[in-house]
């Protein structure tokens, strides 16, 4: 059977909000029994792009995350509802049913995602809920995904095998699949918002006038042992991404045959920009005594 699943491209989401403004378009003002009432007009956020902004000037890089409700398969909301007020579809879709789920504040704490926001003029929570009642009406589409300018927003609606495939092939990950909450969102380029890099400048002095130092080679090291390799650019730039925050002790070390060769510590918690990095002359050869 095929079911629903959402794909976004972090590297793709340039934070237009047209699919969060789609989502608000939708459910403000409008009412679907059995799939969502009103969204209020101010502070819920359905799809809510969230932003990250790592490393210092001048190498700072910035994600965009766009979060909505996971639909989850082994959903955390569904065990915490009572009286059947948040529903499994067998399409994969999760609803958070408005007649039943009145009063029920507990769902939005059950929530590891924070997907779930509260009604307080309505006493409800709610939740997004993939545009259900435009997709049982024929629609290929979430309203998101139809706006999305870059496509960074994809609908899926693929039997459970085929999106493994896509997944594998496509490099797809999930939010904290350590929640084991098995969500049908995916992600491709996640590592733009999770992973952080270590970046710097080199530079020395030649012939008098201090340069930015194209092609040294600068070695990424954890435990002697090296991690991954590259050249500078042309502004003496290099830079290594795909790093664990807070994952501690690297060192870099840099070879030009003009120069010494230098080596940096750095403690990664955040991304690191190392800054302007001057290599120092080769030491002059000693002449053998006699
Ligand atoms: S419409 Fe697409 S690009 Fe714009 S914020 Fe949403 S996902 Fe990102
Ligand atoms: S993301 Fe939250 S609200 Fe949505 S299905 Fe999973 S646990 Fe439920």
């Amino acid at each position: 059977m095929k079911k629903w699943n959402l794909v976004i491209d972090v590297a793709q989401c340039f934070n237009c909000n047209a699919c969060a403004m789609a989502c608000h378009d939708e459910y403000f003002g409008n009412e679907f029994p059995g799939y969502a009432a009103e969204m209020p007009r101010l502070g819920h956020r359905w799809i809510d792009i969230r932003q990250r902004e790592t490393g210092r000037c001048p190498v700072v890089e910035v994600a965009y995350l766009p979060v909505t409700c996971n639909h989850c398969d082994d959903a955390p909301c569904v065990k915490a509802a009572r009286d059947g007020a948040v529903a499994k579809r067998a399409d994969g879709i999760v609803i958070i049913v408005p007649e039943k789920a009145k009063g029920q504040r507990q769902l939005v704490d059950a929530c590891p995602y924070g997907a779930i926001w509260w009604n307080e003029e309505k006493a409800l929570p709610q939740a997004w809920p993939f545009d259900a009642h435009l997709l049982d009406r024929g629609w290929t589409k979430t309203r998101g995904s139809q706006v999305c300018p870059t496509r960074a927003m994809r609908t899926l609606h693929v039997e459970d095998e085929e999106m493994q495939r896509i997944v594998r092939e496509e490099g797809l990950q999930v939010l904290h699949p350590e929640y084991g909450t098995r969500p049908r969102v995916y992600y491709k380029n996640l590592d733009r918002w999770t992973k952080v890099f270590v970046a710097g400048s080199v530079a020395g002095v030649l012939d008098g006038v201090t340069e930015c130092i194209e092609d040294a080679r600068v070695v990424l090291e954890r435990d002697g042992r090296a991690l991954a390799e590259a050249r500078t650019d042309p502004y003496g730039d290099f830079k290594f991404g795909g790093l664990e925050a807070g994952s501690g002790g690297y060192r870099v070390r840099i070879a030009d045959e003009r120069f010494a060769a230098k080596a940096l510590d750095v403690a990664l918690g955040e991304s690191a920009y190392l800054g302007t990095i001057m290599l120092e002359p080769r030491a002059a050869p000693t002449r053998a005594a006699g």
